[in-house]
């Protein structure tokens, strides 16, 4: 009765995501992200942005704040993307490309968001 060389289940990654967001969101950590996809979800662009340290303490405190209980409450936010200029909603697990009526019911990065952010 071993499960040593079983895969995880989808219920195993869910509970580890879990774990993962609780232990960020009782330390208020920083948001910082790897992504497994490189480029810019929106088509034609290709502007890289696989792991991203959003050093949001740039922007004051309440951004920090909000930004950082979204970021570990799972809802993630959405920022313009430094290479084509659209939205782009970030969240702990993936990245998407989102529309301005999308993006509008979602916390927003600061405009500049990048110029602070380290995009790799
Ligand atoms: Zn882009």
């Amino acid at each position: 009765m071993s499960t040593k060389s079983m895969p995880p289940t989808v219920r195993d990654v869910d509970r580890m995501h879990d774990l993962y967001r609780q232990g960020g969101q009782d330390r208020q950590m920083a948001p910082h992200v790897v992504y497994s996809d490189a480029p810019c979800p929106h088509a034609r662009c290709g502007q890289r942005m696989q792991a991203i340290d959003f050093r949001l303490e740039a922007h004051g405190r309440n951004i920090h704040d909000s930004l950082v209980r979204a970021w570990w409450d799972d809802i993630g936010f959405v920022g313009r993307c430094p290479g084509c200029n659209r939205w782009v909603h970030f969240t702990i697990a993936a990245k998407r490309a989102v529309s301005a009526e999308e993006a509008a019911q979602l916390p927003h990065l600061p405009d500049d968001w990048h110029t602070s952010a380290i995009i790799l």
